[in-house]
């Protein structure tokens, strides 16, 4: 069985390790396979949580994470005989997919399924566009030449926090632009509420009802204007807008793009996986990536379970999520402090909280939590859900002691 997977990110990778195994797969990316374009940001913000204000030190460091994690998944992808093919991908029809080279040079591949992993793309009005300089992605933090004394940060979501979290640690005064009245996670509102008071505390000033109509980069620094015509000056602005399949780019028509719950579309062997499909996360992406690679090869009949992944965000604190809270329908929840744990007291960080939900047969529906570390308390609840535990089963469990992951224990006893 032939396998073109197009798209050498966390999905791309995944589903050629998942599909390897049971079949012959060409991997073709347009990158090295394996880079992640928010690996950067993420070593900048814990290099900011730790101190660090050296940016040519983040740098290196960064360089270091980039390169060992390329060097690990090509050393994987040797080991299962997986062909990476550089260059862009694109589907030509069904059982095909076009591959032009970086030099130009294009070849047909034949494949009894194509999974597409290509990611999604920023598109943005041209009044809104990055120029790489002043007016930056969220990914861009390592085009900073110095540190910003001032910075925009336009929009919220996950990324929005990040970046005003990095950005104010390292120094500089932030003004965050924000669509509406608060700033949202798209996570739980508690959430919301705790990390935006944390980085009010931290000097970060929120500007409410901020859409930005307008950004222009002059020499001297950058401007916003608002759709109510207010107007904010900063150094720099970084923009965390969302992203959006391109679907055209990859040769794969509109009407076709709808998928199964395996990610299959109208055109059968045709997969859509990861950002490609809906960007959420990178675990989402490669869980859908190995349930589309099995059913692929004949392997599996599972679909992922997105429910049941911990997804998270920040550091220091970090905030994570699992499954679905009463507002989601679960039926109660309990609200436990982090410093019920001996282990925050350990680490001299007590402030944090984790609220646990139950469904109406009285097992794990889902749980959220603030804390350093969340997405570890979090991650035996993964495992609780995924095996249908009752609560009176996990609040027997005592886990290591101390550790915050004893958590989801305390707050299944004290139901
Ligand atoms: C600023 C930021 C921070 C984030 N932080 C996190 C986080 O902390 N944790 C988390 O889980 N998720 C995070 N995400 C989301 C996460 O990055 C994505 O969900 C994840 O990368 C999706 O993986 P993917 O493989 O589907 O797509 P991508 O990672 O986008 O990979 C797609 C790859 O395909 C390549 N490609 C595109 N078209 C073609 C083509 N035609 N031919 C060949 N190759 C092609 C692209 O160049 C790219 O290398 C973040 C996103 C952003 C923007």
């Amino acid at each position: 069985m032939r396998i073109v997977i197009i798209g050498g990110g966390p999905a791309g990778v995944e589903a050629a390790r998942a599909a390897a195994p049971h079949a012959a797969v060409t991997l073709v990316a347009d990158g090295v396979p394996g880079a992640w374009g928010p690996l950067a940001g993420r070593v900048w913000l814990a290099a900011a949580v730790a101190g660090e204000r050296n940016l040519e030190a983040i740098g290196a460091r960064v360089a270091r994470a980039s390169a060992g994690w390329q060097a690990r998944c090509a050393a994987d992808l040797a080991a299962l005989d997986v062909t990476p093919l550089p260059g862009r991908g694109q589907l030509d029809g069904p059982g095909a997919v076009l591959v032009k080279s970086l030099d130009g040079e294009q070849m047909r591949l034949e494949a009894d399924a194509v999974i597409i992993a290509a990611g999604a793309t920023l598109t943005l009005p041209p009044d809104l566009a990055p120029d790489g300089e002043r007016i930056l992605a969220a990914e861009e933090l390592g085009k900073l030449q110095s540190l910003p004394a001032s910075a925009l940060v336009v929009g919220d979501g996950t990324i929005g926090f990040e970046l005003c979290h990095t950005l104010s640690l390292l120094g500089s005064a932030v003004t965050w632009l924000v669509p509406e009245a608060t700033p949202h996670s798209g996570t739980a509102p508690e959430v919301d509420g705790y990390l935006t008071r944390l980085l009010e505390r931290q000097g970060v000033h929120v500007a409410p009802h901020s859409r930005v109509t307008r950004l222009a980069a002059r020499l001297e620094g950058v401007s916003a204007v608002t759709v109510n015509g207010e107007r904010h000056g900063a150094e720099v602005a970084f923009l965390a807008f969302g992203r959006r399949p391109d679907h055209r780019a990859v040769g794969l028509p509109a009407e076709q793009a709808t998928t199964d719950v395996y990610g299959q579309t109208k055109l059968h062997g045709v997969y859509l996986v990861g950002d490609a499909l809906a960007p959420v996360a990178a675990s989402v992406a490669m869980a859908q990536a190995r349930a589309a690679a099995l059913h692929a090869v004949r392997r599996s009949s599972e679909p992922a379970d997105i429910d049941g992944i911990v997804l998270a965000f920040m550091e220091g604190p970090q905030a994570a999520k699992i499954g679905r809270l009463t507002t989601e329908g679960a039926a109660g929840s309990v609200t436990v402090a982090l410093a019920d744990s001996l282990a925050a007291h350990v680490m001299d960080a007590t402030e944090g909280f984790l609220t646990l939900a139950w469904d109406y047969g009285g097992r794990v529906a889902g749980a959220v939590a603030v804390a350093p570390r969340a997405a570890e308390i979090l991650a035996p609840l993964a495992v609780a859900r995924r095996a249908r535990l009752r609560l009176e089963d996990l609040a027997a469990i005592y886990g290591p002691y101390p550790a915050v992951s004893e958590l989801a224990a305390i707050a299944a006893r004290q139901v």
